[in-house]
């Protein structure tokens, strides 16, 4: 959804390219009829749109249907983070911003989905792992604890949640936005640092070397991504 013809065209263009079934809006109204039509799999939503704003497009489809939307805004405020998060945008992108970053987060945003889905079909057979192993590092999901060459770590609960919460979405770039809703809760009034301090801790107990972290890496301006 926008109301720049050119960009329209362009995302058009570069998502079909790839794949994609697109189909488009260049405003609020006719974007809600789309969306209720065709029911999408993910959402490409501009915030500054004539009609209905994206905010409003968000707060209207948000409880009638469970799509990802990724919000593009030309301002980089954070109220507007603030507010698209609090009307239930899933991440933001900050205009200008670069195709490829644009489809790396679509496809990561798809991935999370179906993960997602994923666990929810697990959990209904009680099939979820209750260990996760990756090299000398074991979570044990079972009795919430985290061993490190067998021995167990002191972990903070905010650094447990946070570790399990990557270690689950493992491989996949996740924004700190997304970790601080998902960890931390809509309604927590700190910033995205939070989300930062807590990986230096994180990486000062899990790392074979915290300077040179190989397990959480540092996504530059988007957020970390864990490797198993
Ligand atoms: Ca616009």
């Amino acid at each position: 959804v926008e109301d720049e013809p050119t960009l329209l065209e362009t995302l058009e263009y570069n998502l079909t390219h790839r794949g994609y079934q697109v189909c488009t809006a260049a405003d609020g109204p006719t974007a809600l009829e789309v969306a209720r039509q065709e029911q999408p799999n993910l959402i490409v939503l501009d915030v500054m749109l004539p009609g209905l704003d994206g905010f409003e497009v968000c707060r209207v489809l948000r409880p009638e249907m469970n799509v990802p939307i990724l919000m593009l805004t030309a301002r980089d405020e954070e109220v507007d983070k603030v507010v698209g998060l609090e009307v239930g945008a899933d991440d933001y992108m900050t205009k200008p911003f670069s195709m490829r970053e644009l489809l790396a987060r679509i496809k990561a945003l798809l991935r999370r989905v179906r993960l997602d889905r994923e666990e929810m079909a697990a959990e209904s057979k009680e099939a979820r792992p209750e260990q996760l192993t990756f090299g000398n590092l074991m979570l044990d999901l079972t009795r919430c604890e985290v061993l490190r060459d067998g021995e167990p770590l002191h972990l903070k609960p905010k650094e447990y949640e946070l570790l399990v919460f990557l270690a689950r979405n493992r491989g996949i770039v996740l924004s700190r936005d997304l970790i601080l809703e998902r960890v931390w809760g809509w309604d927590y009034g700190g910033g995205s640092r939070t989300v930062d301090v807590h990986v230096r801790w994180l990486r000062e107990k899990i790392e074979p070397d915290p300077g040179q972290p190989t397990r959480i890496i540092t996504v530059r301006g988007v957020g970390y991504r864990f490797e198993g």
